[in-house]
């Protein structure tokens, strides 16, 4: 479980719903879409649009376990 750094350029890959290493679990809470590790829990990103929190949590590692 060592912490591994991933490039934040490179292509993108495919729009899919499978779960994969560095996606987000993604939360409708009071009206915002709010993406979490999907290790640990902890809180990434929030945004009104589920697209735009993804996206912002997929920029940002988590700084429990991606530190
Ligand atoms: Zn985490």
């Amino acid at each position: 479980m060592h912490p591994e750094t991933y490039p934040t350029t490179g292509p993108a890959p495919t729009h899919a719903t499978a779960p994969s290493m560095g996606m987000a679990a993604l939360f409708y809470l009071h009206g915002r879409w709010v993406a979490a590790c999907p290790v640990c829990g902890c809180q990434l990103a929030s945004a009104r649009s589920q697209r735009r929190a993804e996206r912002t949590a997929r920029r940002r590692r988590c700084p429990v376990c991606r530190a």
